[in-house]
């Protein structure tokens, strides 16, 4: 890391590690439902972009399942760039994700863009979503501190990583220490992809801050083909799960549709993941024996 990097962890020291490296047995791990985010294992999490029908989700929630995910997730309240875009289908969408949870056991993610929404939400989602455009919106991260939900809380596109902490340790300081970071790409020069995933954020923040840190693949490249190489990347650099966007017929999507996986894109993006997952997992058993060993 970057010596010269703004290591001031006190504007954010109920998230950071401490600073000597003695944390490595307090990471924050986040239960929900049976399921341990931050833990051994890498947490899938994938769905529409956005709810559109009892139907689209359903078929959806099935897919993922069966192919290894264990977080559904789905937009009802969508932010879009556009205020003509389809934005979201509100009360109605979170009745459908509960149907979904119901039929398949599977956890729920959604986003929550407003403070007013928190109760609402909170009493159907297992996770609240912040999404990039809200990681600034103080009065919603406070708002989250109170909701009995874990918090996965996504990079605003142009914050720092520090501003990224930042933002998690408002939601810590309001009382809600479980809180999963999610790097989704960020703005660059670059416009080959959507977004730049930086990729150095994951072994960054996981050596700043004992939360769990998931990938967001979809977001970040913005087109479907390159996402199972990002999705690699991310178990490669010791991401604890990653949020994916899975579609039934994603040229038909009301949302997304271009960064979005059908369901056998998906599966083999899963299958092919094993090996790499295998290897991390070796590396994670290997590593208390190094550090035992007076290895640096
Ligand atoms: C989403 O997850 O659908 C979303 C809107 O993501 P982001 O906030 O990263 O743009
Ligand atoms: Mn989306």
């Amino acid at each position: 890391m970057n010596p010269k990097w703004n290591g001031q962890f006190s504007c954010f020291d109920l998230v950071a590690r401490p600073a000597d490296g003695s944390g490595e047995t307090a990471r924050t791990v986040v239960s929900v439902m049976d399921l341990e985010i931050g833990a051994d294992d890498f947490i899938v999490m994938a769905g529409p972009c956005a709810v559109e029908s009892e139907h689209q989700l359903l078929t959806t929630a099935e897919a993922v399942a069966d192919a290894g995910a264990r977080v559904l997730r789905g937009g009802a309240y969508k932010p879009r760039s556009s205020p003509y875009s389809f934005q979201g289908l509100g009360v109605e969408g979170l009745k459908i994700l509960r149907k979904a949870r119901e039929q398949t056991g599977l956890a729920i993610v959604t986003e929550v863009m407003s403070e007013e929404d928190v109760d609402v939400i909170a009493e159907y989602a297992d996770i609240m979503q912040v999404g990039t455009r809200s990681m600034e919106n103080y009065a919603l991260l406070e708002a989250l501190g109170s909701c009995g939900r874990p918090v996965l809380l996504k990079r605003g596109m142009t914050a720092t990583l520090e501003e990224f902490l930042c933002a998690a340790q408002v939601v810590a300081m309001a009382g809600n220490p479980q809180i999963v970071l999610c790097e989704r790409g960020i703005r660059t020069f670059e416009t080959a992809t959507r977004n730049t995933l930086d990729i150095a954020a994951i072994p960054v923040l996981k050596a700043v801050s004992h939360l769990p840190v998931i990938v967001d693949p979809s977001h970040a490249a913005g087109v479907r083909s390159i996402v199972p190489a990002l999705s690699r990347a991310a178990v490669a650099v010791g991401a604890d799960g990653l949020l994916v966007e899975v579609h039934p017929c994603p040229e038909k999507a009301w949302s997304d549709g271009n960064q979005s996986l059908n369901f056998s894109e998906f599966r083999n993006m899963m299958d092919d993941l094993q090996p790499y997952l295998a290897i991390q997992q070796e590396a994670r058993e290997l590593r208390p024996r190094l550090v035992v060993g007076g290895a640096d």
